[in-house]
């Protein structure tokens, strides 16, 4: 099998290929750049305000989780849920 191999590397027609380099950073990013990219990566809480309808606490332009009401408008049904 060696033998094979090493026929074939020997070949007239075979051509070394070196292949191409995977794409990488031209160069290393310092730790201060790298902070004030991740500056924004954290969870936040959300705020809260307390619903008009059931004064649970809700978070703003969403459908409360409690009575599932939103501008005095039933959209989900909680007793069938
Ligand atoms: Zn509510």
């Amino acid at each position: 099998m060696r033998a094979m191999r090493n026929a074939f590397l020997d070949s007239p027609g075979f051509i070394p290929y070196d292949p191409p380099l995977m794409p990488n950073p031209k160069r290393k990013l310092a730790k201060s750049w790298r902070g004030s990219r991740r500056s924004h990566d954290h969870v936040h809480v959300p705020n809260l305000s307390l619903c008009t309808r059931c004064n649970q606490p809700k978070q703003a332009h969403r459908v409360c989780g409690t009575c599932g009401y939103y501008k005095g408008e039933m959209i989900v049904d909680m007793k069938k849920l």
